[in-house]
C-alpha cells in the first residue's frame, strides 16, 4: 500500500487492460462503468483504505468496501487481484461456469475480497450502514466505503438508507456515487433525473464532497482523503465523483452504449493499443 503515484497510474492502465480482456474473452460483461471507476478503485485499494492480507470475511479493525453496483465487477476483480487478494491468473475465469468470478459478485464462491453479493441495485448502502453500525458497537474505529451508480440512486431503498444513516449519525461511512450521467438505457437525465443531487444529499443530512475530475488519480486520492477527514463528526459522508463511462478508450466514451456490451476482436485490439503499459503483465 505504499506505491508511488506513477506506479498507481501504471496499475490503473493495467486494470483497464484486464477489464477489456476479461469482458472480450466471454463476450459478456460491463466495460463502460468499470473503465470509468478505475481511478476510484486504484486509489481506494492502492492508497486510501486500510486492510490486511490474507483476507478475512470479518475484517475486524480494517476498513471495509462494499460494491453496490455489482455489474461493474470487472474493475473490482482486477483491482483485488492486482492488490494480492487472489491469483492474477484467476481473472481468466471471469463469467465462466464454476468460476469464483461470477458476472455479479457473490459470497458463495468465497472469493477473497468479496463480503456482499451484489447486482440487485440499491442494496449496498443499507449493507454498508449495517456494517458501519456494527463497527461502532464493536468499538472498531475503522471505516466503511460503498460505491453506487448514479442510475442506481433511482432505487427507493437508497433514499430510505440515506435518511436512516443521517438520523442515526453513521459517521464512519464514506459513500461514493459514480456520477457518469449514464445508465443502461441512456442518459440519467433522460431516464429519471436526479435533479440537484448535491442539494438533495445535504438536505438528507449528509456531508457532501464533489469531485469533477473523477478520472484524475491524484484528485480521487485527494477527495477520498478529504472524506476521511470529515468522518467522526456526526454525519455520513458522500462523494459525488464525476467520471466518464468508458474512460480511456476513445470509441467507448461519450455514450451509454458500452454499459453492458463486449468489444469484438478488432475493437479489443484498438482499445488495447490505447492502453499501453510496461510495468505489469497481462494475466
Ligand atoms: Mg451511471
Amino acid at each position: 500500500m505504499s506505491k508511488s503515484i506513477e506506479e498507481l497510474k501504471a496499475q490503473a492502465t493495467q486494470i483497464r487492460r484486464d477489464i477489456l480482456r476479461m469482458v472480450h474473452a466471454v463476450n459478456s460483461g460491463h466495460p463502460g462503468g468499470s473503465l470509468g471507476c478505475v481511478e476510484y478503485f486504484t486509489a481506494l485499494y492502492g492508497k486510501v483504505m486500510n486492510y490486511k492480507l490474507p483476507f478475512s470475511m470479518e475484517g475486524k479493525g480494517e476498513d471495509h468496501f462494499y460494491l453496490s453496483n455489482g455489474h461493474i465487477s470487472p474493475v473490482f476483480y482486477s483491482t483485488l487481484a492486482r492488490n494480492g487478494f487472489f491469483p492474477i491468473s484467476e481473472l481468466s475465469t471471469f463469467r465462466k461456469l464454476n468460476s469464483r468470478l461470477q458476472g455479479h459478485p457473490t459470497t458463495h464462491e468465497h472469493l477473497e475480497g468479496i463480503r456482499m453479493s451484489s447486482g440487485s441495485l440499491g442494496q449496498g448502502l443499507s449493507v454498508g450502514i449495517g456494517v458501519a453500525l456494527a463497527k461502532k458497537l464493536d468499538g472498531d474505529s475503522s471505516l466503511v466505503y460503498t460505491l453506487h451508480g448514479d442510475g442506481e440512486l433511482q432505487e427507493g431503498q437508497i433514499w430510505e438508507a440515506l435518511m436512516f444513516a443521517a438520523a442515526k449519525k453513521v459517521d464512519n461511512l464514506i459513500s461514493t456515487i459514480d456520477y457518469n450521467g449514464r445508465q443502461i438505457d441512456g442518459d440519467t437525465d433522460d431516464v429519471l433525473s436526479l435533479g440537484d443531487l448535491n442539494a438533495k444529499l445535504r438536505a438528507f443530512g449528509w456531508e457532501v464532497l464533489e469531485e469533477k475530475n473523477g478520472n484524475d488519480l491524484e484528485a480521487v486520492i485527494a477527495v477520498l482523503e478529504h472524506a476521511k477527514s470529515k468522518t467522526g463528526n456526526g454525519k455520513p459522508v458522500a462523494i459525488i465523483l464525476h467520471t466518464e463511462m468508458g474512460q480511456g478508450v476513445d470509441f467507448m466514451m461519450g455514450s451509454h452504449s458500452w454499459h453492458g456490451k463486449a468489444p469484438n476482436d478488432a475493437q479489443l485490439e484498438s482499445a488495447l493499443s490505447q492502453l499501453y503499459v510496461e510495468t505489469e503483465a497481462d494475466y
